[in-house]
C-alpha cells in the first residue's frame, strides 16, 4: 500500500489552495484529482469576482492552470484518478482507494465539491452530448447560429445564457418563477441583451429530438398552459449536489448530502478535515471555497505536528 502523509481528494479552487498551503507546510501532499481538474471551474466561462483579476478576460480554466501550477512548484503531487472508497473508521491512518491504487494516509482534506443538478425529465439523459449540456464554456461553440434555451434563474444561468449570446442566434432563459434568483448587476445585463428572452413561471417537461434535441415541451405553473418550443440546445443550470456519495457512512452529513464541518474545517472524524462546496451548500463562490481550503490545509498541519 502507498503510504502518504496527507491525501487531498477533488482539484477546484478548495482542493489546490490546501495543496498549495500544504506544500508549503512540507507536507508533501498528494492530490487525487477526480473527474476533472479543477472542477466546475474549469467548465465556467468567465469569472468576474475573483479579486485580485480586475481584467474582464478571466476564464475558469485560466485560474485552474494558475492555481495547478502553484500548487506543483511548491511539490504538491496529482494523481489523475477518482477515489471510490475510503475507510475511516479505526481512525488515522486511513485508508483511501482509487480506481487503481490503495492509499494509507495520515491525514485527508476532502474537497469533491458539486456537480450539477439535472432536471429528471424524459429525453433529458438520452440528449447529452446531442443537445443537452449543463456546460455552455464547453459546448457553447456549437451552437452557432442556432437557438437555444437555458433552464434556471440563477447567476449560473444568466451567466452561461450571456456568454451563449456569442454563439446563439436566441437564448430563451425558462425560470420556474416570475422573479429571478440571480443577483442584480447579471439581470441587468441579461435583460439588455436583444439576444436574449426569458419565458418565466415555466418550467422544462420533455427533451424532445430525433438523434438531436429539436424542441423542449414546457408548462407554464400558474396557467397549466403547455407549450412546445423549438431549440437546438438545452443548456441546465438549476444548482447542484455534493460529490460525497463515496464518504456516506464515513462522515457525518446534512440531510442533503454536505459533509458537516465546524469552523475549524474538521469533520466527525479526527484527521478528516473537509473545504469546499462538499461542505458549503451557502456561499459557494471560488473565493470562499479558496479560504476554507487554506483553513483546512492549515488545520491539518497543526493537528499532524501536534500528533507528533
Ligand atoms: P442557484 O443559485 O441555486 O440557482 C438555481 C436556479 O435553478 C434557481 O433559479 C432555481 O429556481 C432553479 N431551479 C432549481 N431546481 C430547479 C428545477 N428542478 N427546475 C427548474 N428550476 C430549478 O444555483 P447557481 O445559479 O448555480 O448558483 C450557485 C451559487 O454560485 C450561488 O451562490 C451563486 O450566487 C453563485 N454564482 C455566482 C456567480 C457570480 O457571482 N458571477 C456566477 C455563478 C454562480 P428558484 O429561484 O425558484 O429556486
Amino acid at each position: 500500500m502507498n503510504k502518504e502523509k496527507v491525501i487531498v481528494i477533488g482539484s477546484g479552487p478548495a482542493g489546490l489552495t490546501a495543496a498549495i498551503y500544504a506544500a508549503r507546510a512540507t507536507l508533501d501532499p498528494l492530490v487525487i484529482v477526480g473527474n476533472q481538474l479543477g472542477g466546475q471551474i474549469s467548465i465556467t466561462a468567465e469569472v468576474e469576482n475573483y479579486p485580485g483579476f480586475p481584467e474582464p478576460d478571466l476564464t475558469g480554466p485560466d485560474l485552474v492552470d494558475r492555481m495547478y501550477r502553484q500548487a506543483e512548484r511548491f511539490g504538491s503531487r496529482f494523481d489523475y484518478d477518482e477515489v471510490i472508497d475510503v475507510d475511516f473508521s479505526k481512525g488515522s491512518p486511513f485508508t483511501v482507494k482509487t480506481n487503481s491504487n490503495e492509499y494509507e494516509t495520515e491525514a485527508v482534506i476532502v474537497t469533491a465539491g458539486a456537480s450539477p443538478r439535472r432536471l429528471g425529465v424524459p429525453g433529458e439523459e438520452d440528449f447529452i452530448g446531442r443537445g443537452v449540456s449543463f456546460c455552455a464554456t464547453c459546448d457553447g461553440f456549437f451552437f452557432r447560429g442556432r437557438d437555444v434555451v437555458v433552464v434556471g434563474g440563477g447567476d449560473s444561468a444568466l451567466e452561461e445564457g450571456l456568454f451563449l449570446t456569442k454563439f446563439a442566434n436566441k437564448v430563451n432563459i425558462i425560470h420556474r418563477r416570475d422573479e429571478l434568483r440571480a443577483g442584480p448587476t447579471l439581470e441587468k445585463r441579461a435583460r439588455a441583451n436583444e439576444k436574449i428572452d426569458f419565458i418565466f413561471d415555466s418550467v422544462v417537461d420533455e427533451v424532445i429530438g430525433n438523434g438531436m434535441v429539436t424542441a423542449v415541451q414546457t408548462s407554464n405553473l400558474k396557467t397549466g398552459e403547455t407549450n412546445r418550443l423549438s431549440t437546438d440546445g438545452v443548456f441546465i443550470y438549476i444548482g447542484h449536489y455534493p460529490n460525497s456519495k463515496f464518504l456516506e457512512g464515513h462522515l457525518a452529513m446534512d440531510e442533503h448530502g454536505y459533509v458537516i464541518a465546524d469552523e475549524k474545517m474538521r469533520t466527525s472524524v479526527e484527521g478528516i478535515f473537509a473545504a469546499g462546496e462538499i461542505q458549503d451548500s451557502y456561499f459557494r463562490q471560488i473565493a470562499t471555497s479558496v479560504g476554507q481550503g487554506c483553513a483546512a490545509a492549515i488545520q491539518c498541519e497543526k493537528w499532524l505536528s501536534e500528533r507528533e
